[in-house]
């Protein structure tokens, strides 16, 4: 019953994940987001001169490895798993704590060995038992949320480093169960990627950054073959040119086919029992029922003669893992050194609308913006000769967490005023690695648009005055993340279920939403 309406996920690991870590990550809060360079030290790299190399598809295989419950459907994950090794695919593998532990249980090394020559991620600890993350977070705020996402679904990673000896490099929620307090986990747990389906943040259907983590969410192409007519190959097929036709023209980008092994198996989802915030006693779990031979055949036959047909046909489609996509989409700007004349520009560009922006190879979210604005405007407070000053972005901050005040006329402030209020947001973004929910003008509290608004202003003007203006502002990039309603959670939760403060939490998020932008260079 995790159906494809239904289910939802996750995002590309750039580093493995190692548990002893774990302390070690939290007790480095106190994060370094912008360090300041001079000329000895490091030069700006020069832009790209490669030429970009012949457009190519990009497809993302991926699994949801989850039914715990019934045996056979860990024959479909060797089965699945096998073929892709024979075929040379590489494919992703999202597994449930419950179900490593009982592949663990049931002396299911095969069925270990095959999926460790994949990319595995993680899929949380029990999947549609209730409470499910977006349910148990939706009250909690940031860190309450993410600590309470770390204390229910911790145990799971470590249980696949235990038992599969490497940790899971990406995660997706269970059904619709999306929450923005999962990414804060995955930044402590060094996962890089999110890839999953749903729509609760999009960027037009194409791959995005969200917190920091390299996000496959509400892509465009979803290309699975049915598999319940053989006749389904052919309109998979025709979809599938289709689509590669549309990202070839546009320079080459990534599509998704997803399943579940326990589709090939399975006559409906093994989760229905979970059906509307039902959660009955383990005693009372009920196995689902099994397809026939002929219906567990057809499956098969349809899901391997398509993906070896994608295989065979196209030189220009390739087949990655989630840390292969994190390094065609890295973030060029992370740790890029930007020179004053950068920041002038990219201050010259905002307004009243805050959003994104996007330079060349590499993009910068509102949040990496502001970072790098108090960091020069600390360093340079008299504005004078800035050709030696070079900003170092590390990371990049979370939105705010708390509430946002409003501003619905401009004030003014001293210069005087203005400075030592950027100098104490610069040591907040450092300190806290987020964007603060309020900047304090003395006693006068202003939204960060506002401030940001402001900043970009005396920064491009590049010279002193006696006051300053904040005009209101607005995170435009809010657009991206949906509207809390009772549409966006779906089959797994109680009817009428609906979660307005995670949906605020996630549109303040929106400070650091940026294109994930692929790399053409041959
Ligand atoms: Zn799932």
């Amino acid at each position: 019953m995790s159906s494809e309406m239904a289910k939802a996920t996750k995002s590309t690991p750039a580093a493995r994940l190692v548990p002893q870590r774990y302390a070690m990550k939290q007790l480095a809060l106190a994060l370094l987001v912008v360090s300041i360079a001079w000329p000895e030290c490091t030069a700006a790299p020069p832009e790209s001169t490669l030429s970009p190399s012949k457009p190519r598809m990009y497809v993302l295989l991926w699994f949801d490895t989850e039914d715990y419950l019934l045996e056979a459907s860990d024959d479909a994950a060797l089965r699945n798993a096998t073929f892709c090794t024979q075929l040379g695919v590489k494919a992703n593998f999202k597994l449930v704590g419950e179900k490593v532990r009982s592949l663990d249980q049931r002396g299911r090394r095969d069925v270990i060995e095959a999926l460790k020559k994949h990319e595995i991620g993680y899929h949380t600890e029990y999947h549609s038992v209730h409470p499910t993350p977006a349910q148990y977070t939706s009250t909690l705020g940031w860190d309450e949320g993410v600590a309470e996402f770390i204390r229910r679904e911790g145990r799971g990673v470590e249980d696949i480093n235990r038992i599969f000896g490497t940790g899971p490099t990406w995660y997706g929620q269970p059904g619709s169960s999306w929450c923005p307090q999962a990414f804060g986990a995955m930044r402590t747990w060094d996962m890089p990627v999110y890839m999953d389906m749903g729509n609760h943040v999009g960027l037009g259907g194409r791959p995005h950054y969200y917190c920091g983590i390299l996000t496959f969410y509400d892509l465009r192409h979803i290309l699975r073959v049915g598999l319940d007519r053989s006749e389904q190959v052919e309109e998979a097929t025709e979809r599938f040119r289709a689509a590669r036709q549309e990202l070839l023209a546009e320079g080459g980008g990534v599509a998704h086919i997803y399943y579940h092994p326990c589709e090939f198996v399975h006559a409906q989802y093994w989760d229905g029992i979970f059906l509307d915030g039902d959660n009955p006693p383990r005693e009372a779990w009920k196995k689902p029922p099994a397809k026939n031979p002929e219906q567990i055949r057809i499956a098969y036959e349809n899901f391997e003669v398509y993906i070896r047909w994608i295989k065979r046909t196209f030189d220009d489609v390739e087949f990655l893992t989630t840390t292969d996509a994190a390094q065609l989409y890295r973030d060029r700007a992370r740790r890029r050194t930007f020179s004053a004349s950068e920041i002038r520009e990219i201050a010259g560009k905002i307004g009243k609308e805050i959003t994104f922006q996007r330079r060349g190879d590499f993009a910068v979210a509102p949040s990496e913006v502001l970072a790098l604005l108090t960091g020069a405007l600390r360093r340079n407070p008299n504005l004078g000769d800035t050709s030696e000053l070079k900003v170092v972005l590390e990371n990049t901050p979370l939105g705010p967490t708390g509430i946002v005040p409003k501003l619905e006329e401009p004030i003014k402030t001293s210069w005087s005023q203005f400075i030592r209020t950027t100098c104490d947001v610069e040591e907040f973004i450092s300190r806290h690695g987020r964007v603060p929910s309020t900047i304090w003008l003395g006693s006068t509290g202003v939204p960060p648009e506002a401030y940001l608004r402001a900043l970009a202003g005396v920064i491009a003007a590049g010279q002193q005055s006696e006051t300053v203006e904040i005009r209101p502002a607005t995170l435009s990039a809010a657009k991206y993340v949906r509207k809390d309603s009772t549409q966006i959670w779906g089959w797994l939760f109680p009817e009428g279920f609906h979660a307005p403060e995670l949906m605020e939490l996630a549109e303040r998020q929106a400070w650091t939403i940026k294109p994930a932008i692929l790399d053409r260079s041959p």
